[in-house]
């Protein structure tokens, strides 16, 4: 599993979130991802040093990948391009001029070369226009190497097999067992990645929980077991015996208004759990996933868990474009 460059700063920390541990009555850590680093911070890194290191290895110099117009993502293969020596275009999903702010923002501080698509496009045929750019790039000699939404393939997942050994070498050094883990769903290859580390290194004896935050529940069961079907091609003959895309354990109910969209109730949520611990999460995954969690313990989904390890992903930069949403009394 270490075909792979490095840009992230790991291991990432694990720290507890005491007060609100206390208040529903379980632990609650936070395994912080978001500082995997400053400009390629996020859950996406773990997964481009997979996808990059097969970019070079396949003589490519230009990586192109797609996202929404905030995609966290986007920005971070524009970041991860420019340390690995590469190019970037991002092919981005907008239906107006966007305005300069969060990660757009960066994606052209680190001077990505960007296109702008509708949703419709973006839907129906965002494949093909990165195919088409693959072809424009080889009459300028250069060759592109396509990413697609989220690095959520057989190779991006595979950074998330390392993070279950990461958390395992912290378990070791310390006296805390975290019998579940919890990550936000997306576009699927983070959860895939944990799920697949599960099997490997803990005979899938630990709880892996989704909270999808855009489709349904049942859509990323199929997509996950798609992802690992697709990861197994880069496992050793051990490893995959032992990996199952069964299981799949993802909550929904969370999705809100819908992707990228954030209700008062999420934005105040937010707000509480930065006063309250100092932690900041992002609207779009963490925010809907973090309230998600928050509720289903009340509603005791969670009562045969002692010590829940939350993936915090990331995403600061797509809560800035949020600001005037938030309802801040004096
Ligand atoms: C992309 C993303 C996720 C979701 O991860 P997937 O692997 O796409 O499911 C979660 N949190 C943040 C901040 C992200 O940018």
């Amino acid at each position: 599993m270490n075909n792979k460059i490095n840009i992230a700063n790991l291991p990432t920390k694990i720290e507890k979130l005491e007060k609100i541990s206390a208040e529903l009555g379980v632990n609650i850590f936070f395994k912080r991802d978001d500082q995997t680093g400053s400009e390629v911070s996020g859950n996406k890194v773990r997964k481009l040093e997979y996808s990059i290191k097969e970019a070079i290895d396949q003589g490519c110099d230009t990586l192109i990948t797609c996202g929404g117009i905030q995609s966290n993502h986007a920005r971070s293969t524009a970041a991860a391009a420019i340390k690995a020596g590469l190019s970037s275009v991002l092919v981005l999903r907008t239906n107006e001029e966007p305005e300069v702010d969060g990660n757009y923002f960066v994606d052209r501080l680190l001077g990505a070369d960007i296109r702008f698509i509708t949703s419709d496009e973006y839907s129906n045929s965002r494949q093909e226009i990165m195919e088409s750019i693959v072809k424009e790039l080889e009459k300028d000699g250069r060759k592109g190497y396509i990413i697609p939404e989220g690095a959520s393939n057989g190779v991006g997942s595979l950074g998330y097999i390392n993070f279950v050994k990461e958390v395992l070498e912290f378990e070791e050094k310390s006296d805390t067992k975290f019998d579940t883990v919890v990550v936000a769903v997306g576009s699927g290859g983070t959860y895939a990645g944990i799920h697949m580390g599960n099997d490997i290194y803990l005979d899938g004896k630990r709880r892996v929980v989704g909270f999808n935050v855009c489709d349904t529940a049942e859509f990323f069961k199929e997509k996950v077991k798609e992802i690992i079907e697709e990861s197994k091609e880069y496992l050793n003959k051990k490893d995959l015996e032992k990996v199952n895309s069964e299981n799949m354990d993802i909550i929904d109910g969370y999705v809100g208004d819908g992707y990228a969209l954030s209700t008062q109730e999420e934005l105040n949520f937010i707000w509480d759990l930065a006063k309250k611990e100092g932690v900041i999460l992002d609207p779009v995954y963490t925010g809907k996933a973090m309230f998600g969690l928050h509720k289903e313990i009340k509603k005791g989904s969670f009562k045969n868990s002692k010590n829940i390890l939350f993936v915090h992903t990331g995403g600061l930069f797509g809560l800035f474009p949020k600001k005037n949403q938030f309802e801040f009394k004096s």
